[in-house]
């Protein structure tokens, strides 16, 4: 099923991304899936003081990191002779206009606008000027920035994940559009791009209601230029720490960019979580952006905030990683260095025990050494060893040995087998030593009972 649904995730490339904007993006990438459309990735980089080339390439990674491959790419650096053109038919049409004030007359009206109880709505004094009074600004070496006039009358759309939103154009201020020095703001390149890429549907967070209302009549003004039409909006709410405070770095708004670091971190985890959000579907791990598609229906999303809790990540991590085919396991540890190369026996012993794949290690080195065995009962181990059958050791050398050893000795439950698995592995706790004997074998295990570091 192929549609001309486009969607866009449109970053700024002023820092790196965390997971709220993780969300966006991967809805947006669903929305495009499951309606056979694309998924454009733009860099919004008009801000040539804040945006970084790193950043963007950061994001890129992150992008790619997670799964959310685009269709289309475009970045507003390479359009901006589109948004001049805007400009000059937005000109023509009576739509823009000069202003010349400087911030400081600016913040000064808005001051006394609001001691008179009154809303800081720019006062079009802009709209007033004579050439006369232009030429004279200009003289002082005044340069206008542009501002679009908007029209007071009602405007309304039907969003995505609020039915009906409504705002009067008397109520909001005519946006800046382009600066003193000719930069384009992100109200106009945005605009210019969704109509001129052709964007269908407009899903963002609901700290952008207010621009919609702006850039709706800002894009009907442009349809005759720009060709498009006014895509549908819808808009989510913003995500919230555990708590409910604001995301911030301190309370687990990692950004993509430390999480990819993280290699105890499975991207599909994170995925897996932030489609559900907000949604009273159950949280479970998913191994595939397939089976998220699958289960993707924007109708889902609720108008609260929805919390993010790492810790939700780590938990659907191990589940993840716990369910993970060998084959899988095998080609994301050749990508990873200093890791060991494993075989499926291996995998099946340690894969209950893994809360990442970073814990492979750990158990690689318990099977194989070198481990400091731990013994504090040498009498009883020492007495054990002696009953160790022969090789080679399989999966049931363990009860055929640990049956020998009860019945020589007494011993039942955890003084008879902790003992044991503190002198073999040098630890209290692991995969089970059935599973473990026959890899570390009976010349190491011996060796190892024997105080040994093998
Ligand atoms: N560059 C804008 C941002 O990062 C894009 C918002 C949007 O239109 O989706 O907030």
């Amino acid at each position: 099923m192929s549609s001309d649904v486009i969607v866009r995730f449109a970053p700024s490339p002023t820092g790196n991304i965390h997971v709220g904007n993780v969300r966006p993006a991967l809805i947006n990438w669903l929305f495009a899936k499951k309606h056979g459309g694309k998924f454009l990735f733009r860099l919004d980089d008009t801000d040539t003081e804040r945006s970084k080339q790193e950043y963007a390439d950061n994001i890129g990674r992150d992008l790619t990191w997670l799964g959310l491959t685009w269709d289309l790419f475009d970045k507003q650096s390479d359009r901006m002779d589109r948004y001049e053109e805007a400009k000059q038919f937005l000109i023509k049409a009576g739509r823009l206009y000069a202003c010349y004030e400087t911030p400081e007359e600016l913040s000064l009206k808005r001051k006394s606008q609001l001691s008179r109880g009154k809303p800081p709505i720019y006062d079009r004094a802009g709209l007033r000027l004579s050439d006369a009074d232009k030429a004279k600004y200009e003289a002082e070496g005044r340069t206008p920035h542009w501002r679009f006039k908007l029209e007071h009358a009602p405007i309304s759309w039907d969003d995505m994940g609020h039915g009906t939103l409504s705002f009067k154009g008397e109520d909001l201020t005519d946006p800046v559009l382009f600066r003193e020095d000719g930069r384009p703001i992100y109200t106009i390149s945005s605009v210019v791009d969704d109509l001129e890429l052709r964007v269908t549907h407009v899903i963002r967070g609901d700290d952008h209601i207010a621009n919609t209302a702006v850039q709706k009549q800002l894009m009907e003004a442009l349809v005759p230029h720009c060709g498009g039409k006014v895509p549908v909006f819808g808009h989510l709410p913003l995500l919230a720490a555990a708590n409910g405070d604001k995301l911030s770095k301190r309370n687990g708004a990692l950004s993509v960019a430390d999480m990819r670091a993280d290699s105890g971190i499975e991207p599909m985890a994170v995925l897996s979580l932030l489609a559900k959000l907000g949604t009273s579907d159950p949280i479970e791990a998913r191994a595939k952006l397939d089976q998220l598609v699958a289960e993707f229906d924007m109708t889902k999303f609720s108008k609260a905030t929805p919390r993010f809790d790492p810790e939700e990540v780590k938990r659907l991590t191990v589940k993840l990683v716990q369910d993970m085919p060998f084959e899988k396991v095998k080609e994301k540890l050749s990508d990873r260095e200093g890791m060991p190369d494993i075989d499926p026996t291996f995998w099946e012993a340690v894969r209950p025990n893994l809360n990442s794949l970073d814990d492979i290690a750990d158990w690689h080195r318990v099977a194989h050494g070198p481990v400091e065995p731990v013994i504090e009962d040498a009498d009883f181990v020492r007495q054990a060893a002696t009953l160790a059958p022969e090789g080679p050791w399989s999966e049931n050398t363990w009860s055929e040995w640990i049956g020998k050893v009860k019945a020589e000795t007494g011993r039942k439950g955890k003084g008879l087998f902790m003992p044991l698995r503190q002198a073999l592995t040098g630890m209290d706790h692991g995969p089970e030593l059935k599973d473990l004997l026959p890899l570390i074998g009976r010349e190491r295990a011996l060796a190892r009972m024997n105080g040994e570091a093998r």
